[in-house]
């Protein structure tokens, strides 16, 4: 067997990159999974964006158009009148994605397992079976724990959090978001409540299940209303280098995420644009500079982390009083973009008012973040 392009790993991206690819070049997806789905996501997607990259409408199970922040003692809301954000079915958008690459000639290799290189071929194992297979190009688009990055010797510099999430019943606002900030709960990362209707939630954090679990306590959400556990592994920062001789990494294998959200879908499919170009152009080696505006967002997301774990609760809180302000809510509401952190954070520096606030709360926030 003999493909132009074998991509390690039927997630988002590797599906997503697949269906870019299926025109131009043979192409293969290896996933060592039997079926899709059963990943630790909330599955939150920028509308835009999943509109710009034209994913399955059917994959939508809600609509966000709004969030409320809530501190230890403040809150706020952000309202929009359209959809910010789309609640996706992890499982319908990768079998969907799938099923297109299919169709447009893709072949996959379901339940086979990348086991790693010998004499420029790829070693693959589906259930007690060897094979080999040879490509001009290889993508590990494997996750975090990425097999590929390992077998091309890539080098990793990132901050490696567990994540818990549940799907609990209970009563909630169906098209708004919760994120809590509060260090006495979770010193690592903020807790989110994402409705899928009024009656169901993906609730969430990263860190520790105890974290959770105090949150949990807090929200007023009982244990024994959970219908759904799930935990996985985000990794922040960088593992480099993100393509090396024929091997590239993509999504997650790549660290291609958000650390101020850990929303790492749309980054790995703007990335998969990228390698589809510099492939077309038989530039590899130029795959790591198209995706210049990601290792932007996600330097500034690492120097968003740094200020996170510098600051108190009482520091929080003083953000808060700034965020919550009226001011800064008209910027956000009118000018937040939800998967370009840096143009929201510039936005709000941008008001001389809201910069001088901040400034007087810690001139290292503002530093930081400039
Ligand atoms: C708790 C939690 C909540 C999250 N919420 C969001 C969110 O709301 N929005 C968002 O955008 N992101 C979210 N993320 C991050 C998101 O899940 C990832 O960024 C995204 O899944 C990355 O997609 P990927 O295709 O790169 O990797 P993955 O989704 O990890 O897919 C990799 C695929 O490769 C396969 N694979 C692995 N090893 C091998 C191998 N050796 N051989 C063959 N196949 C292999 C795996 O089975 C898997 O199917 C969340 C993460 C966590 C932990």
């Amino acid at each position: 067997m003999r493909y132009d392009v074998l991509i390690i790993g039927g997630g988002p991206a590797g599906n997503y990159l697949a269906n870019l690819l299926a025109r131009d070049f043979s192409v293969a997806v290896v996933e060592k999974k039997g079926s899709f789905g059963g990943k630790a996501c909330t599955g939150i997607i920028g509308a835009e964006n999943y509109e710009r990259l034209g994913l399955p409408e059917e994959a939508v199970l809600n609509e966000l158009r709004g969030a409320v922040f809530y501190s230890r003692i403040q809150n706020f809301e952000i309202e929009r009148k359209s959809p910010q954000a789309y609640l996706v079915d992890r499982k319908a958008l990768e079998k969907s994605l799938a099923e297109r690459a299919v169709r447009r000639g893709v072949d996959y290799y379901m339940a086979t397992t990348f086991r790693g290189f010998r004499n420029g071929k790829a070693v693959l194992q589906h259930l007690g079976e060897r094979l080999e297979v040879e490509a001009d190009f290889y993508v590990g688009a494997d996750g975090v724990n990425s097999a590929v990055a390992r077998a091309i010797g890539a080098k990793t510099k990132a901050e490696f959090l567990s994540g818990y999430e549940v799907e609990v019943v209970g009563e909630f606002r169906k098209d708004f978001v919760e994120v809590w900030v509060n260090k006495d709960m979770n010193g690592d990362f903020f807790m989110w409540v994402a409705p899928v209707n009024e009656g169901l939630a993906r609730v969430g954090t990263l860190g520790s299940i105890e974290a959770l679990n105090r949150f949990l306590r807090v929200r007023m959400l009982r244990p024994t209303s959970i219908v759904e556990f799930k935990a996985g592994t985000v990794g922040f920062g960088w593992r480099k280098p993100w393509v090396r001789g024929n091997v590239a990494l993509l999504g997650d294998a790549a660290l291609q995420i958000k650390p101020t959200t850990a929303g790492g879908i749309v980054f790995g499919m703007l990335c998969a644009r990228a390698l589809r170009e510099a492939l077309l152009a038989g530039k590899p080696e130029s795959y790591e500079k198209l995706c210049g505006a990601i290792k932007n967002q996600i330097s500034f997301g690492m120097r968003f982390r740094r200020i996170f774990r510098g600051m108190s609760q009482e520091d929080i809180e003083r953000v808060f009083e700034v965020l919550g302000s009226r001011e800064a809510r008209e910027v956000i509401e009118s000018q937040a973009d939800f998967d370009d952190h840096v143009k929201t954070a510039k936005a709000i520096l941008r008001r001389p008012k809201l910069l001088a606030k901040l400034i007087r709360i810690s001139p290292s926030i503002v530093r930081y973040l400039v």
